[in-house]
């Protein structure tokens, strides 16, 4: 072997070695470069699998949202609230399909992100989020996305912008863009079954989106679909618990809970507010001569002109058939005057088809100028619009302030003037007591029923040791119960109110060893104690003026309906009906009470007692309805 053979072995040699190292370089090389890949691969499937679990978060956290029946503005910001800081979109926002009075579609926004930018745009077209019409543009990507089903994504952010603020100038346009920090802008339609509703448009720092983000949206918009779905149904099923269906307005009881709401704020703030009471007059004609469906038509005209006419902080509402209530916020009477003066004209003037015209009768009364109690007060509202129709209808009368001494206050000046008199022989230290008692609740003002209840209550323990706490009102509540079922006048109910505090007082004047007496009573001894209603009627409320009317209830409460009774052994309608209800109201509790000489009687034994003297010691219709109201209401 020559050197050059040798040389080119060696050469050979040295390639052959170089070509392995080469090829173990290479194979290293590989090895790293699958490294590399699988490395990467491993850190895409991390970030997938972190975002499939912040998928799944963020779908459950929607689900729990759906659960708790939030109201839909709620559940929007919470949905954009999740997109912008939990799944990292630089903005995002919920757009819904509005149709404007010529039909012409726009958008308007429902929930957006708040940042900067979005507030530059507002301020520089001088309008708000709230009221932006938004263009609807046919041949945009937004449009195209809603019209295609299609979630569609574009770097095109300037032209979105440029599409939705036509006004603004492109330099703004461009500070706009720049403060959004976006690269693309994807567009995603919201469906609720075949109808889309709106859109979700969410921009982000990415270029293009992947498909797994593509999945999560299209995923998150059939969640937000539902959710929206579920809060309008719930925002739906509220509007119609509050609200009248057959005129909108708002029912009796979110009226009745306002009109307390109302009352608290005008006693702290010192400030009135008015009740205007209105009943649409002949309605009965109108059904009977064009139909029920023309009466609704005519309650529906009622309502559309109470609802134009009130303002955005009054509350309209209708209470029952044809009547309907009208609360004005801090609006004393000589301006709730006014407002009806205006609504009664604006009715007056409709024309409705077939029917022609209608009128209504319409009471006014103000809070802190006629009364500080709601009672009261929507009482003399209804009084005022009777009077308006007892003086020809179509008129508006406010209330008036004679009207408000009401019962309590001649109950509290009788037992005042019975106990400081010394008209009653009852213990010095008790009428001390009493007349205190009633001294405070005359100067303080109070709500003074309970404490007038329980001086009523102390003065029949004072001739009966068995009477119960509590009896007075429970007989004074069963008592206006069924004057309602009756259909009385509240002038009737108050007097019967107070016949009902007042009619045993006589018995003060029987000896005691006969009240209490556990044996039968002589025919001597119920002579006498026959005697105490006349006693009571005669001797102790005569003298005091206010109560005249109350005195011949009281007078003939023992008076049976057959004649048997005493003490004029009159019968039927000769006997007051209201002497007729004291009686009943009276046997009622004293069956259901313990005596000396027998139990108590269960409610169905005294039920069985009352209706086996129906048409004999009372009134069989009384009894009727006297039995309905103890079945039907809860009585104590
Ligand atoms: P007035 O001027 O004294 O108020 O006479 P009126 O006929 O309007 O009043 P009345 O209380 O005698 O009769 C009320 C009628 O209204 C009786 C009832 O059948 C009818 N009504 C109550 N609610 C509705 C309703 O929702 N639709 C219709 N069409 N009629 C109703
Ligand atoms: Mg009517």
């Amino acid at each position: 072997m020559n050197i050059f053979s040798g040389f080119k072995e060696i050469l050979g040699q040295i390639n052959k070695i170089d070509g392995s190292i080469y090829m173990k370089g290479r194979d290293f090389a590989d090895v790293y470069a699958k490294n590399i890949a699988l490395e990467e691969e491993i850190a895409e499937r991390t970030k997938e699998l972190e975002r499939a679990n912040q998928t799944i978060l963020t779908l459950s956290s929607v689900w729990d949202m759906m659960n708790s029946s939030q109201p839909l503005s709620n559940m929007l910001d919470k949905i954009v609230s999740i997109l912008h800081e939990d799944m990292n979109y630089s903005f995002a926002a919920i757009l819904k399909i509005e149709k404007d009075d010529d039909k012409n579609l726009y958008f308007s926004v429902k929930s957006s992100s708040q940042n900067k930018s979005v507030n530059q745009v507002f301020s520089l077209i001088n309008s708000s989020m709230e009221t932006y019409k938004l263009p609807y543009v046919t041949n945009s990507i937004v449009v195209k996305s809603i019209n295609e089903k299609q979630i569609y994504s574009t770097p095109d952010i300037i032209g979105i912008l440029r599409m939705f603020f036509p006004e603004l100038e492109e330099s703004r346009l461009y500070e706009i863009m720049e403060g959004i920090n976006s690269k693309s802008c994807t567009t995603v339609p919201l469906y609720s079954g075949k109808e889309c509703f709106g859109c979700v448009i969410v921009s982000s720092e990415r270029n293009d989106i992947t498909d797994t983000e593509m999945n999560f949206l299209s995923l998150f918009a059939n969640q937000i679909e539902l959710a929206i779905t579920v809060a309008g149904l719930f925002e739906e099923v509220k509007k119609q618990a509050i609200t009248d269906p057959l005129t909108g307005l708002y029912n009796r009881r979110y009226f009745e809970e306002n009109i307390e709401k109302e009352a608290e704020r005008s006693l702290r703030l010192k400030q009135p507010f008015s009740l205007v009471s209105l009943d649409l007059d002949f309605l009965k004609k109108i059904n009977d001569t064009y139909g029920h469906q023309y009466g609704d038509i005519a309650i529906k005209t009622i309502a559309n002109v109470i609802k134009k006419e009130a303002r955005s902080i009054d509350i309209p509402a209708r209470i029952g058939g044809e009547e309907f209530n009208l609360l004005l916020p801090g609006v004393d009477s000589k301006g709730a005057y006014i407002a009806a003066e205006r609504i009664r004209k604006s009715i007056e003037n409709q024309v409705i088809e077939t029917i022609g015209g209608i009128t209504a009768s319409i009471g006014v009364a103000t809070f802190l100028e006629h009364s500080d109690r709601i009672d009261e007060l929507t009482e003399l509202a209804d009084q005022a619009m009777y009077k308006s129709k007892i003086n020809g209808r179509n008129q508006v009368q406010i209330a008036q302030l004679e009207n408000t001494v009401n019962w309590q206050q001649i109950a509290i000046d009788t037992f005042i003037d019975i106990l400081g008199k010394n008209r009653i022989p009852v213990n010095e230290n008790i009428s001390k007591v009493l007349n205190q008692k009633l001294n405070m609740i005359k100067t303080e003002d109070k709500n003074s029923n309970e404490v007038l209840y329980s001086v009523a209550d102390i003065i029949s323990q004072t001739y009966n040791q068995m009477y119960k706490t509590g009896t007075t009102k429970s007989k004074v509540i069963l008592a206006a119960m069924v004057a309602k079922k009756l259909d009385l006048s509240k002038e009737e109910t108050d007097k019967l109110k107070l016949a009902i505090l007042l009619y045993d007082i006589g018995n003060i004047m029987i000896p005691e060893k006969i009240l209490n007496k556990k044996d039968p009573l002589t025919d001597e001894e119920k002579d006498i104690i026959k005697q105490h209603p006349v006693i009571a009627a005669r001797e102790i409320l005569k003298p005091i003026s206010n109560i005249n009317d109350i005195i011949p209830i009281i007078e003939n409460h023992h008076e049976d309906w057959d004649g048997s009774g005493y003490p004029g052994n009159k019968s039927g309608v000769e006997i007051p009906l209201m002497s007729q209800i004291v009686l009943l109201v009276d046997s009622f509790y004293a069956m259901a009470q313990d005596r000396p000489y027998r139990h108590a009687y269960n409610i169905d034994e005294i039920i069985e007692i009352i209706k086996n003297e129906s048409g004999k010691r009372w009134n069989e219709k009384l009894v009727e309805d006297f039995i309905y109201v103890v079945k039907h209401e809860s009585i104590q």
